[in-house]
């Protein structure tokens, strides 16, 4: 392969090819200590200041409010669909989950096995194929949080508007991290895989009001007290040095293009092109959620039989269109357009969209 394809794969992703270059760049002999950052002690000065400048990045890049700690933990996303509950729940103390789909299913699956955890909304009536709206989310007495996946990676709904409840939030936003702002007085804590939005897979960046870490149950192995990980700056154990170091590169890069608010105009120019290329297709292609539900990152799609599917997704990989297959639970097409694909990307796959369609309909 002699040059970079359209990578839509779901995650691990497409990330900017400056912070790929820069990593090579610097990765056998850092800054000049003669030593590769993956050799070197997570103590010593030169990882230490990556770590604080990665936390510092996360809090100006996204508005983190001084209330909140920045976590980076292994065992990504779905260690904390353990976690949340293990700190959180106990006598007296509810887990709603809004089960979206997938993911939701799996964290609500986890949270019962520490409390009591019950669906606060259930979308398999409706086949998954929107949010709620506030009032259709139904909170128990005793409920401790409210967790919400704020997009749903293999489903491709989105909440658009964040939930109004009487409780705080816990949001998973492991596909649609740093993709917009979030209101953050309604959240005691979110969290995501690094491996969508944010760099290399190997660790979940979490972020948690003080006070809720600060309160959190104490009888569980140390290394999954939200408490500990927060009073260590999240060096209570050798951490996930080499996630964290590019992790900082593509919050720089976000920085560079112009923060979360660009970030957030590119990825909402890029799914209206890609949306617009279905709703034009005389239903050639159609997206089964609903519109106002419809993802940012993951957009999803069918073509008029699954044989066309096979067909639309060997000839885009034979274009340099990679990774388009839906999810095997649902079938289909998907195209992830996480902040790191170009609107170049989009456009090449809208164009290809366009002529498959002439050429097979
Ligand atoms: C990818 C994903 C996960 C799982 O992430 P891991 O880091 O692999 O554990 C969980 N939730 C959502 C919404 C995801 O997209």
């Amino acid at each position: 392969m002699s040059q970079r394809v359209h990578n839509f794969s779901a995650g691990p992703c497409t990330l900017p090819l400056s912070v790929l270059e820069e990593g090579q760049a610097e990765f056998v002999n850092y800054h000049d200590s003669g030593m590769s950052l993956i050799e070197m002690s997570h103590r010593g000065k030169h990882f230490v200041s990556i770590h604080d400048e990665a936390v510092d990045l996360v809090r100006s890049v996204y508005g983190v409010p001084d209330e909140f700690d920045v976590l980076f933990l292994q065992g990504g996303a779905t260690l904390q669909f353990a976690m949340v509950p293990m700190n959180l729940l106990g006598a007296g103390r509810k887990g709603g989950y809004v089960n979206s789909g997938t993911w939701a299913k799996g964290a609500l699956t986890d949270a019962g096995f520490y409390g009591e955890a019950y669906s606060a909304w259930d979308g398999s009536a409706c086949g998954f194929s929107r949010m709620p709206s506030s009032n259709e989310i139904e909170i128990k007495p005793d409920t401790r949080y409210l967790h919400i996946t704020s997009n749903e990676t293999i489903g491709g709904v989105r909440f658009a508007d964040w939930p109004e409840v009487d409780v705080p939030m816990i949001g998973d936003m492991s596909s649609d991290y740093m993709s917009r702002r979030i209101p953050w007085e309604r959240f005691d804590l979110v969290y995501g895989g690094a491996q969508k939005n944010l760099g290399p897979a190997g660790m979940a960046m979490v972020i948690i009001r003080k006070s809720v870490a600060q309160d959190c149950n104490q009888d569980i192995g140390r290394y999954l007290r939200y408490d500990i990980q927060a009073d260590k700056g999240s060096m209570f154990n050798t951490p996930p040095v080499f996630p964290i170091y590019m992790v900082g590169k593509v919050l720089k890069w976000m920085r560079d293009v112009g923060g979360i608010d660009v970030i957030e105009r590119m990825a909402n120019e890029k799914a209206a092109d890609l949306y617009q290329a279905i709703d034009s297709s005389e239903g050639f292609y159609r997206c089964p959620v609903e519109e106002a539900s419809r993802s940012v990152m993951n957009v999803v799609f069918r073509l008029p039989s699954e044989d066309l599917e096979k067909t639309f997704i060997t000839e885009a990989s034979e274009a340099g269109l990679l990774n388009l297959k839906g999810h095997r639970s649902v079938g289909g097409i998907r195209a992830s357009i996480y902040n790191a694909m170009p609107a170049d990307g989009v456009r090449a796959l809208t164009d290809f969209m366009a002529a498959f369609r002439s050429s097979h309909s």
